[in-house]
């Protein structure tokens, strides 16, 4: 007998999926109703709230609701909005998790294989695999900067869930879109959405140019595929952005393709990087965060222009002196 309050919670598991199965739920207006607004939500908002209901009545509507969802979002048919949509199940499943008693937080992130021990109050232990597989990728959670003992990384409870939100972003995103036909109430609900949707510009590409060192060039371009990219790439994309000129406005329509994307906190922290007048990261610096991907011979990428410039001037004159 499947645990509701557990499914409700982590409808992306093995035992919601049984669950939906074995009801053989017809889809109401009321279910799709309930997923247009989680739908909505994910894709405007970037979050999902958390159900209040506590009537163990509404417990399975909520489940049907995710499964509702995921059909609509299949339709949207952008890799932007699938993503977007995984972020905002993955951190609602984390909001969860990080309160979680051990039974249900063991039970999820076994979901993914991940199977930790515990190591006094608020220490877990996980497989270096595992870590691997689904750690953020962010200077905080780079193996260098754990204890790692024995084959296993340690971790305190909060880390654990923010690894589990990985875990359930990815295995949201490799499963949709869906292919199968669906009902047309979906197809009604999803033509609904998609008319709220913003038009997805492709900002990047009409910047994207030969004046960009090719870690700039790198971001831009996982951005724009709406790739979630980790806090400190965020960070120095915006340092580099702010200080080549570019207006705050600017900036962060760039980064409305950021799956987790929210205009006031970009809008915010764009503001910050400028007012507090961050320099741009040395290209030794750029290197321990994990995001130079050439070596261009400058010590900053905002030498990366100069540079260029010098080594042209100096390649015609070598052209011209054999010439
Ligand atoms: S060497 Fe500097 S400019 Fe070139 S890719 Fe690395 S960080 Fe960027």
């Amino acid at each position: 007998m499947a645990d509701l309050l557990f499914c409700a919670k982590y409808p992306f598991t093995k035992e919601a999926r049984e669950y939906v199965k074995e009801s053989e739920a017809k889809i109401s207006d009321e279910i799709i109703a309930r997923a247009k607004k989680r739908v909505l939500s994910a894709l405007l908002e970037g979050e999902i709230p958390k159900f209040s209901e506590v009537l163990s009545e509404n417990l399975p509507k909520e489940i049907f609701s995710y499964a509702a969802s995921r059909m609509i979002v299949s339709q949207t048919k952008g890799r932007y909005f699938i993503s977007r949509y995984a972020v905002a199940e993955a951190k609602r499943a984390g909001k969860y998790l990080s309160t979680e008693e051990d039974g249900n937080f063991s039970k999820a992130l076994l979901e993914f294989g991940i199977q930790f021990s515990r190591e006094g109050k608020d220490t877990f232990k996980i497989p270096v695999l595992k870590y691997l597989k689904y750690s953020p990728k962010s200077i905080d959670y780079k193996l260098v900067n754990r204890e790692v003992k024995g084959g296993a990384v340690f971790c305190t409870k909060q880390q654990l869930a923010r690894i589990a939100e990985e875990a359930v972003k990815k295995s949201i995103e490799t499963s949709l879109p869906i292919k199968a036909k669906v009902p047309s109430q979906v197809l009604g609900a999803a033509n609904e959405i998609i008319k709220q949707l913003p038009v997805q510009e492709t900002q990047v590409s009409k910047i994207a140019s030969e004046d960009f060192p090719p870690c700039i060039r790198d971001l831009l371009e996982r951005l724009a595929v709406s790739e979630n990219l980790p806090h400190t790439a965020r960070w120095a994309l915006a340092v580099y952005l702010v200080n080549a000129g570019m207006s705050v406005e600017a900036i962060a329509n760039i980064f409305k393709t950021a799956p987790d994307y929210s205009r006031e906190t970009t809008l915010y922290q764009i503001t910050h990087v400028k007012e507090r007048g961050y320099k741009m990261p040395s290209c030794a610096t750029m290197d321990t965060y994990g995001i130079c991907n050439a070596r261009c011979g400058c010590f900053s990428p905002l030498r990366y222009r100069k540079g260029m410039e010098l080594r042209n001037t100096a390649r015609n004159k070598e052209t011209q002196g054999d010439i």
